[in-house]
């Protein structure tokens, strides 16, 4: 008899690791929190002829098994996007990644020689002990681009000061932002000697997209499920994850179990995930456990009647006066997420915990706090035909403090208690991955299982070279 896996989570790396495992003739049940949706993170809403992402998802990938998966998936259902992403900054608006030229023009002459002064500085005199993010960013920039590009976004995203914020983050999210480079590209510009082509196209950046948004894959994928076999139950928050015998079983918030398997995945916010296992992890480890945070996430959606927008898929707020910290325009990642192009429909991305007064604000609250915010950055908007809707993200980013890592070595120790149990996707191994990094984790898991031992590692991913994206920065 084939064997049996329980998956918690239909998101990315839930969905792709039961597809692979169905394709392979495993009986495999996926048991999803969301009583509607799958894709997790990556799904798309649908409201009233409009459709939206949580933020804006781009498809993207240096893993050629993982870009090969999405659009035998979905074929010619990708378009292909140009990007454009600007930071608004002190009333004005900055190409993001930056570009020299598009700086200075920005700024007067008295901001632009601090920016270089204190890059200069910073190279001169090299900060000793690089342990933050803002030790790291400095390092790398000077303070003023710091204080001018990095600080206010971050800390929104974040919710706390850049120096307690690890320098993993930046180190693993900003890898390839190099000023030196910048300089030179812009007096080759001046020179009008010839440019680096793969310079030049690491700015331009493209990217694929679903037409109708992320959440279009991840119903295709749940579909290959079903069609192979296995079983998508919704309303099913898993509670409790028990080993008893060399098999595994799992309890749900309604008091329900599911029968027994061989093993389980888990793409479930470890923080929770842990709490629930029989028999439990060893008290100190219970105890470290209790750090797993997270940051909670919020969108508010505008969706009116005015064809003129902004050209860019997505603006990152870098002024302290608003607290909206990036606005999502969805019509330009694809035309279909509108329904006529004579509307336009912008998210307002907000970021909380949820535990706080500004996440069970009510929607009304949330939707005026909104319309003030864009009316007073001056973004195209109109009050015609005006529509708004709140979507509550939880556990969206695993925050990285300075035990992130001892604490996923420990992890790994006391998981070799637990035969059978596999931990894979963004909050399953509390790391700060994309869509590409969390199905690669999947499809990783899902080899493991099928060659009856851990032939590959998926903690791994995302942090060895193989997996980093050398060529171009990406900002989260
Ligand atoms: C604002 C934002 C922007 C992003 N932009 C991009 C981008 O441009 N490109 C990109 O590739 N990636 C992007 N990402 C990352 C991407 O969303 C994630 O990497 C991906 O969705 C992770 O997949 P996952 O399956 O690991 O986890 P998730 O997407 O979190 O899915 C986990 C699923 O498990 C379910 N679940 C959790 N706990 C339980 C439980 N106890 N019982 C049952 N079910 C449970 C959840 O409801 C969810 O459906 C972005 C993320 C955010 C927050």
């Amino acid at each position: 008899m084939s064997k049996s896996i329980l998956v918690i989570g239909a998101g990315p790396a839930g969905l792709s690791a039961a597809h692979l495992l169905c394709q392979k003739g495993y009986q495999v049940s996926v048991y999803e929190a969301d009583p509607i949706d799958v894709g997790g993170l990556s799904k798309t809403v649908e409201f009233e002829g409009f459709s939206f992402d949580i933020g804006g998802h781009r498809f993207y990938t240096k893993a050629k098994e993982v870009s090969d998966y999405w659009h035998e998936v979905l074929g010619d259902k990708f378009i292909r996007r140009t990007r454009l992403s600007r930071i608004y900054y002190n009333g004005k608006f900055f190409k993001y990644p930056l570009e020299l030229s598009d700086v200075l023009k920005n700024l007067s002459l008295f901001q632009n020689a601090s920016f270089l002064l204190s890059y200069i500085k910073v190279k001169v005199f090299p900060r000793k002990r690089v342990k933050s993010f803002e030790d790291w960013i400095i390092s790398q920039f000077g303070t003023s681009l710091y204080l001018a590009f990095f600080k206010s976004y971050t800390e929104k995203v974040w919710g706390m000061p850049c120096h307690e914020i690890s320098k993993d983050w930046a180190a693993q999210r900003i890898n390839n932002l190099n000023v030196t480079k910048i300089l030179w590209q812009f007096i080759q510009k001046i020179l009008g000697i010839q440019r680096d082509k793969n310079a030049i196209k690491s700015l331009i950046e493209e990217f694929d997209y679903p037409r109708k948004g992320p959440g279009m894959l991840w119903d295709e994928v749940k579909d290959l499920v079903i069609k192979n076999g296995g079983t998508v139950e919704f309303g099913k928050m898993v509670t409790g994850l028990e080993l008893k015998e060399g098999k595994w079983s799992l309890k749900f918030s309604d008091g329900s179990q599911s029968q027994s398997a061989d093993h389980v995945i888990s793409s479930a916010p470890l923080g929770t995930l842990l709490k629930g296992l029989t028999p439990p992890p060893s008290s100190t480890f219970l105890k470290m456990a209790e750090n797993y945070k997270y940051r909670d996430f919020l969108t508010v959606v505008l969706m009116f009647k005015k064809r003129e927008t902004f050209p860019d898929n997505w603006i990152y707020i870098h002024d302290p006066k608003v607290q909206v910290a990036r606005i999502q325009n969805y019509k330009n990642w694809s035309e279909e997420m509108v329904p006529s192009l004579d509307y336009t429909s912008y998210g307002l991305e907000y970021f909380c915990q949820k535990d706080d007064a500004f996440w069970s604000q009510s929607d009304e609250e949330l939707s005026n706090l909104a319309i003030k915010e864009i009316e007073a950055i001056g973004l195209p908007f109109s009050r015609d035909g005006l529509k708004t809707k709140v979507v509550r993200m939880p556990y969206a980013y695993p925050v990285y403090d300075h035990d992130h890592q001892k604490r996923a070595q420990e992890l790994q120790k006391e998981l070799k208690n637990y035969p059978g149990l596999h931990l894979a996707g963004r909050n399953g191994l509390h790391r700060y991955n994309n869509q590409d990094h969390s199905i690669k984790t999947a499809m990783i898991v899902a080899e493991n299982i099928d060659a009856g031992k851990e032939i590959k590692d998926p903690w791994k991913v995302n942090q060895d070279a193989l997996y980093l994206e050398t060529e171009e920065e990406r900002k989260g």
